[in-house]
């Protein structure tokens, strides 16, 4: 049994990254994907230095660095006034501090990267079509079973699928994801669409009451990134459904005409629903784990769900390579290792949307005042826990 491979349900950002942190290992697997091809939205993400450390770990830093865009800072944007609360600068002084940069990337070019290196391996093996339902495990090996009667035998078995999965359910069987209420559309425009006076070189958040708005640049400042998201309540989780801009305009009339042009400006929005779920301690059943959003889906407003699946990437590769063939043991460290940290940035994102994303009245003005009065030393210092490194203790 020795000689099976890990078995990956999903090929997300988390199931290929650990494909390949086990590839990295010397250790084989097959990655089990639902849908016809292998992929991801097209839409940015913000890679801070915490997934720039797993990207070297998992041997694609440079391929990621070519790929990403270096902005100049994290921008804070009182969304009500118009101007600027805050801001975070990227410089040479935090790149030093975390030893990476913070960067914004397309997600189809960081799941491409992780997947051509998947690609190049002897080691991994992607199949496309595989629905995976269930498993059964002899505590020698684990059978994953499949929509139309596929079974696939490993030697452990790693439940990537994602903020609905279906492992979860009979993994943990704690239900659907909490939905938040919160709405948020994306749009992906030309650069010159975008007004000359917000083309900033920055991750931009402009912070309102019950709303949010973020932009920033991509692939090599062809593109535009826009990301709107309001507390409208809504009680059913839905993902990349087409919405007009009467839709999205609805949620930000009472903002600053300048922050509101971005909802003007841009096109085939499409609207998620966002959910997420309390921590839980224990994703692993005997030889089986869950990892990424399967194990702890997040609120966006920390910008770490990718960067927490990578992490957990790392930290399995890592476990599974430091205790050989005592697969149970491996796991159940791997559990150990990951569930604070998660857990806390599962949390954190919810506070962070509270306090910060959506503040109003007395609570945005604490909000301002606080942030506004932090030097750049400061700011690094409270994310020094989740930027310095990816978690493992050595
Ligand atoms: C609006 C928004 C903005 C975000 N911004 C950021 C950000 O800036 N930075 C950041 O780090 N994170 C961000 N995130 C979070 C990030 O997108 C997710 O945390 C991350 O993509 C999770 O990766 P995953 O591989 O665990 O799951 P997923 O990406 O959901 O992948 C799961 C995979 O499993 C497949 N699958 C599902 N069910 C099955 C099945 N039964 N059998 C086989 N395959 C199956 C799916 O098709 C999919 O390919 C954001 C999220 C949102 C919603």
């Amino acid at each position: 049994m020795q000689d099976l491979p890990t078995i990956i349900a999903g090929g997300g950002i988390g199931g290929i990254a650990t494909a390949l942190g086990l590839a990295r290992k010397g250790q084989p697997s097959i990655v089990l994907e639902r849908a016809g091809e292998f992929g991801e939205i097209g839409a940015g993400i913000q890679i801070a230095p915490n997934a720039f450390h797993c990207f070297d770990l998992l041997g694609v830093g440079d391929e990621m660095r070519a790929k990403a865009v270096y902005i100049d800072k994290l921008r804070l944007m009182d969304a009500l006034h118009g101007d600027e609360i805050a801001s975070i600068p990227l410089d040479d002084a935090f790149r030093r501090r975390f030893k990476n940069p913070y960067a914004v990337i397309h997600r189809a070019d960081l799941h491409a990267v992780l997947l051509q290196a998947c690609r190049n391996s002897d080691l991994i093996e992607l199949r496309t079509r595989h629905d995976v339902s269930g498993y059964q495990q002899d505590g020698s090996s684990v059978r994953v079973e499949c929509e139309g009667d596929i079974a696939v035998t490993g030697r452990l078995l790693v439940a990537a699928d994602g903020l609905h999965s279906q492992l979860r359910r009979q993994l943990v069987g704690d239900g659907a994801p909490r939905i938040s209420g919160h709405t948020t559309y994306r749009s992906v425009i030309p650069t010159e669409q975008m007004p000359a006076e917000l083309r900033w070189n920055a991750a931009t958040l402009w912070a309102g009451p019950r709303c949010h708005i973020v932009h920033y640049p991509l692939k090599g400042w062809k593109l535009f990134n826009l990301v709107v998201t309001y507390h409208n309540d809504a009680t059913t989780a839905v993902a990349g459904v087409p919405a007009s801009k009467a839709e999205v305009y609805r949620g930000f009339e009472h903002i600053a005409a300048r922050a509101r042009q971005v909802i003007e400006i841009g096109s085939d929005w499409k609207r998620w629903v966002l959910c997420d779920r309390d921590p839980i301690l224990d994703w692993v059943d005997g030889r089986v784990a869950l990892l990424g959003d399967a194990a702890h889906p997040m609120l966006q407003y920390f910008a770490q769900g990718a960067c927490m699946a990578m992490e957990d990437a790392v930290c399995l590769a890592h476990m599974l390579e430091r205790h050989g063939n005592a697969v149970e043991t491996a796991l159940d460290s791997y559990q150990r290792q990951r569930r604070v940290r998660t857990a806390r940035v599962q949390l954190d994102s919810r506070l962070i949307g509270e306090y910060i994303y959506h503040a109003d009245g007395a609570t945005a003005e604490v909000r301002n005042h606080v942030m506004a009065g932090l030097s750049p030393e400061q700011w690094y210092d409270r994310l020094e826990w989740l930027y310095a490194g990816t978690g493992l203790d050595d």
